[in-house]
């Protein structure tokens, strides 16, 4: 998205005379990027006609930086647009508040309550998770082993078990079933299988969501939980019993917040998908999963305009800790394709030591990104150091380097780039010219290091791509005593 923006900023730019017409077209433009990030139609239209009104003819004529206008007004009116005007509730430590999720089967729900939880206990809460789902088999155990690695208590119901005997077995044998799931009434399930010893079982299972949900809900009250945060279920779609099983238990658990959990990836369905919850029960919040993956992020201005609350939080990974407060601003930066200067400085002062940001940022001002700059991260990628972390934030630097899943491919070639880059000169480290690498110079290196020159070529390729996304950062302005808070 970023790069379209930018592309249509840069041909107005390029335009002597900004007149309706050209501010349309790069209107246009925009519109086309936005929508293939997955924000809804309506909200462009909406955004396309704000930035007309803010965004002044005279001043673009007037020879003021017409792209930093534009992009200033693009800027303010999506953060506008994630802004509902009123915070979400915010649980207090003294009094126990309960928070309910919801969301479509596979959104991440429960995987969210504990990373929710896990959050809160570590700024103090004492949060507790209760199981209000029956609908999925698993749902429990799925619970409850987050639940134990993070140490958080946890209520549900387990399955009870009742061994068959032997005649029983060979009739139900029959259907060779591995386990299988019979729903007697939305009350009651009947689970039935075979294990590894051939063993037949069956179990039966209060499976009233609301009443186990009420029961979690006091336990925990009783046990001074300030945070009870209640997992429903959810359905592959969005059918009216799902809607009615969250009415009951919301009304039944009166929570003080309702998040909505929402998967990123789900693209332009996310606003009647959020709509569709909010018209059933009062979401209060909402959190957005999956941002680790491809998804553009767009959808996250659906949810908001849908349900009226505010995004505040985002996943980011499968694991516990893989979770961030959500901050409209560098939100939007990267939905913009901006870079994420805010949250780059904030982690860079976090993870890297005192003596070592100046000069790390003196180097990022410079824009220059010398092979040597590389080699120097990929060392720091390999050894899993802090400015691995520091990376993540900048967009593309690590989906370029090392993209999620083929973590063990990414080393194996760092560590094929740095022999390359062991056999080079010194000058050609640090320099960020990559014509000095000429035919004979890559075979050198080729030879050098036991690869073959398409690799060698491979590896500058890779160079250049990384070193314009640092050319970036270029113009970063560092306070001369090597205060960062002053950025
Ligand atoms: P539920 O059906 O809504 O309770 O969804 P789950 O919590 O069971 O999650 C469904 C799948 O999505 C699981 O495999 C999770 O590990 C995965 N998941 C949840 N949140 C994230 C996230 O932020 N990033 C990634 N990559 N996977 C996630
Ligand atoms: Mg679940």
């Amino acid at each position: 998205l970023g790069g379209k923006i930018t592309r249509a900023l840069q041909q107005m730019s390029n335009v002597t005379i900004i007149d309706e017409k050209a501010l349309t077209e790069c209107l246009n433009e925009i519109t086309r990027a936005l929508l293939q990030s997955d924000v809804s139609f309506p909200l462009v239209r909406e955004m396309q006609s704000n930035i007309k009104k803010i965004v002044n003819l005279e001043d673009l004529a007037a020879g003021h930086n017409k792209r930093r206008i534009i992009e200033q007004a693009i800027f303010s009116e999506l953060c506008k647009m994630l802004d509902p005007g009123k915070p979400a509730f915010a649980p207090k430590k003294s009094k126990p508040s309960v928070v309910m999720f919801v969301g479509l089967q596979g959104a991440g729900k429960t995987t969210t309550c504990t990373k929710y939880a896990y959050y809160h206990q570590k700024k103090g809460y004492k949060p507790a998770l209760v199981c209000a789902d029956t609908f999925r088999a698993g749902a429990f155990d799925q619970l409850k082993q987050n639940a134990t690695k993070a140490r958080i208590p946890f209520y549900g119901r387990y399955l009870k078990s009742i061994p068959l005997r032997r005649y029983e077995i060979l009739r139900l044998s029959l259907y060779q079933p591995s386990s299988c799931m019979l729903r007697l009434s939305t009350k009651c399930i009947l689970l039935f299988g075979l294990d590894s010893e051939s063993e037949v079982w069956f179990s039966y299972t209060e499976s009233d969501p609301v009443k186990i949900a009420v029961e979690g809900v006091d336990r925990f009250k009783k046990e001074n939980c300030d945070l009870i945060i209640v997992d429903t279920s959810g359905r592959h779609k969005q059918e009216a019993t799902l809607f009615e099983e969250m009415r009951q238990v919301a009304e039944a658990t009166k929570p003080d917040l309702v998040i909505f959990v929402m998967d990123s990836s789900i693209g332009q369905a996310a606003f009647d998908q959020a709509q569709a919850f909010k018209q059933s029960v009062a979401v209060g919040a909402v959190i957005i999963t999956k941002m680790d993956g491809h998804a553009k992020g767009g959808g996250a201005l659906s949810a908001v305009a849908a349900t009226k609350s505010p995004v505040i939080f985002i996943g980011t990974g499968e694991h516990m800790d893989e979770f961030e407060v959500f901050d409209v601003k560098p939100f939007v930066s990267r939905l913009l394709g901006m870079g994420d200067w805010s949250g780059f400085v904030d982690k860079l002062q976090e993870v890297v030591p005192k003596d070592q940001q100046p000069e790390l940022l003196e180097k990022l001002s410079q824009g220059n990104f010398t092979l040597r700059i590389m080699y120097d991260q990929f060392q720091n990628i390999l050894n899993m150091g802090p400015l691995k972390e520091v990376f993540q934030m900048l967009p593309g630097f690590s989906s370029e380097i090392m993209p999620k899943g083929h973590e063990k491919e990414s080393q194996a070639k760092l560590k094929r780039y740095m022999t390359m880059m062991d056999s080079m000169t010194n000058e050609e480290l640090d320099s960020s010219n990559t014509k000095l690498f000429n035919e004979s110079r890559m075979m050198r290196i080729a030879r050098g290091s036991g690869r073959i020159v398409r690799e060698v070529m491979e590896m500058l390729e890779e160079y250049k791509k990384l070193a314009k996304i640092w050319g970036n950062m270029k113009g970063l302005k560092i306070p001369k005593n090597g205060d960062m808070s002053a950025l």
